[in-house]
């Protein structure tokens, strides 16, 4: 009867251990199942987490690229409104801005600025003789050659339909007469040719000068006052004020 409980007692334990082990083995297995989801939990939230950034990058990227274009459109329309269509050169409006900021700057460091004016001369009659297209192409040629004569930051611009302000800053008027007579003689070696007939360019030039007291437009007046006394001297030559 002992041996019989004994081996009841050692077969109960036995199965007991069995189970025992069973269940180790299933929490186990659901603790790798759990490992797993977490695992996959987090792979999902990396993938969010890359695809924001991803998102916020390209955002990011969208903007400059739009900022970027916006800033080289305006500097484009800005450059265009400040041009002359036809010659290249600073318009009207432009060259007065400029000259006004130039003379004020003269006036600060207490340099010489001059001023000169230049017309060209019967230019009806090269639009008359030639054409309007050969006009045009007269404009452009006297602005090259003027251009030639002038340096990067003096300032060269269409005031009129044939009329062109000069500014030359930190030049006194000896100098200013040479640069002027320069232009002339640039301008003067130029011609215009059209279906066989050929005239000849030339321009007229009042020039100024100050000590950095006047305002832009006493200077154009002075400027314009020699111009017109070249003028009545038979043009193609230089006068100062
Ligand atoms: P002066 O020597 O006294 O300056 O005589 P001018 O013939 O040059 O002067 P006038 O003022 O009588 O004529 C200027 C001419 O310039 C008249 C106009 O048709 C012409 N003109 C103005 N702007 C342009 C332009 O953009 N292109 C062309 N082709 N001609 C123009
Ligand atoms: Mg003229
Ligand atoms: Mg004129």
């Amino acid at each position: 009867k002992s041996e019989y409980i004994r081996q009841m007692s050692l077969s109960s334990r036995m199965i007991y251990s069995d189970n025992l082990l069973k269940l180790d083995n299933q929490i186990l297995t659901q603790n790798i199942e759990i490992n797993k989801l977490q695992l996959a939990e987090q792979q999902s939230k990396n993938q969010i987490i890359y695809l924001y950034l991803s998102l916020v990058g390209l955002f990011i990227l969208c903007l400059l690229a739009f900022m970027w274009h916006l800033f080289i459109t305006r500097r484009k329309f800005k450059k265009r409104a400040q041009t002359d269509f036809l010659t290249g050169v600073a318009n009207r409006q432009h060259s007065f801005e400029q000259g006004e900021q130039f003379i004020n700057h003269a006036k600060q460091v207490h340099q010489d600025i001059s001023v000169l004016l230049f017309d060209v001369d019967h230019f009806k009659k090269v639009n008359d003789l030639l054409g309007h297209e050969s006009g045009d192409n007269a404009l452009k040629v006297i602005v090259a050659k003027a251009g030639l004569c002038l340096r990067k930051n003096d300032l060269l611009g269409r005031i009129g339909g044939e009329e062109f302000l000069v500014i030359l800053r930190d030049t006194d008027l000896d100098t200013a007469q040479e640069i002027a007579e320069r232009i002339r003689l640039e301008i003067a070696k130029e011609s215009i040719v059209h279906n066989g007939m050929k005239l000849p360019l030339s321009v007229s030039i009042g020039v100024t000068c100050s000590k950095g007291e006047d305002i832009l437009d006493e200077m154009i007046a002075r400027a314009d006052k020699a111009l017109y006394k070249a003028k009545n001297n038979g043009r193609n030559c230089v006068f100062i004020d």
